[in-house]
């Protein structure tokens, strides 16, 4: 039986991977999709105590060998169920594997929210993205639309901007959520439009996206831009359904758990984005991670 078991293999779970390994104890993190986290898709950090500027997928890279270089392993099949027998915690894959386990540190992260819009799904990689990292370089030279007004949606536009014709920033509101800093580096690129109090109403495009259609909120007119691409920005969802048996969720679906990681759960820990909290930050993920995993190395005894 592993002592911890680790669901999530982003900043959150591969620091708890760290701290739980090197107080002596056995972890496996189990991974859906790649290492790393939403952070492989950030092209440089700068907001990380003690490195002035990283990449993403350096960031990931770098943290994901130093958890296995310490003993950590780290199986890449999503989790599809967890169920509790006395002590013994048992973790069922979708590949249909099961594992035991003493512990449960629950690192899922969150995943894009989606703009639910008619055609979004069926568009998604003929024009919408959820990634301007992974998927600028495809519409290099043309005019693309951002949708957000987070530090991602501004991210995304800088990014952009460098790299495509033109960008339209299209927000919401006529205020940022994202850093004042980044809306004045945006404001400096010749090649950024922003369309602010507006809402994308509608994805224009035989096979892809040829056009959108932006709707203001104040005067309700809607214009047509004609975009290769639009890159949705507009924040995150939690996924943590598969464990609503478990542990209790919010009303947005996060795992309600404090500062101190503690689920109601004996055993059962929680660690970064995906539990309800205030600030969701690289640095708040990997301070997660070292307090759920200490948390169950406590209970472990
Ligand atoms: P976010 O901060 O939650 O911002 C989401 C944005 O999308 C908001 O501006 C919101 O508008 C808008 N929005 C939400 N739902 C919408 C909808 N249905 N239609 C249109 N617009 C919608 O999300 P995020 O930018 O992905 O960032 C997530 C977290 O990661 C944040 O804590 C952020 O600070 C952090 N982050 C940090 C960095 C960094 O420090 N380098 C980089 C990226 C992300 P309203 O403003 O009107 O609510």
């Amino acid at each position: 039986m592993t002592d911890i078991i680790i669901v999530g293999a982003g900043t959150a779970g591969l620091t708890a991977a760290i701290y739980a390994v090197r107080a002596g104890k056995s972890a496996i993190v189990f991974e859906a999709n790649a290492y790393g986290g939403q952070i492989i898709n950030t092209p440089d950090i700068e907001n990380y105590p003690g490195i002035s500027h990283v990449s993403g997928f350096d960031f990931a890279t770098e943290l994901y060998n130093q958890a296995t270089g310490l003993g950590a392993e780290v199986k890449f099949e999503g989790v599809a169920s967890i169920k509790v027998d006395g002590d013994k915690k048992i973790v069922t894959t979708t590949a249909g594997n099961s594992y035991e386990a003493k512990a449960v540190i629950l690192a899922t992260g969150a995943k894009n929210r989606p703009l639910g819009i008619e055609r979004e799904e069926e568009l998604v990689g003929k024009g919408i993205s959820y990634c301007a990292t992974c998927d600028g370089m495809f519409f290099k030279n043309k005019v693309v639309a951002v949708n957000g007004g987070g530090n991602t949606a501004l991210e995304d536009a800088a990014y952009l901007a460098d790299l495509c014709s033109k960008v339209y920033l299209i927000h919401r509101r006529d205020q940022f959520r994202g850093d004042a800093a980044d809306v004045e580096k945006l404001k400096k690129k010749g090649n950024v439009e922003f369309v602010l109090n507006s809402n994308v109403t509608r994805l224009i495009g035989q096979d892809k996206v040829e056009a959108i259609e932006v709707t203001n909120k104040l005067s309700g007119d809607t214009t047509r831009l004609d975009v290769a691409a639009l890159f949705v920005a507009i924040g995150q969802v939690p996924d943590n359904g598969a464990f609503s048996n478990l542990i209790d969720l919010d009303e947005k679906g996060y795992i309600a758990a404090g500062e101190d990681c503690l689920t109601k759960a004996n055993g059962i820990f929680t660690a970064g984005d995906c539990r309800t909290k205030s600030v969701r930050q690289l640095a708040t993920a990997a301070g997660d991670g070292a307090v759920a995993a200490s948390a169950a190395c406590h209970y472990l005894g």
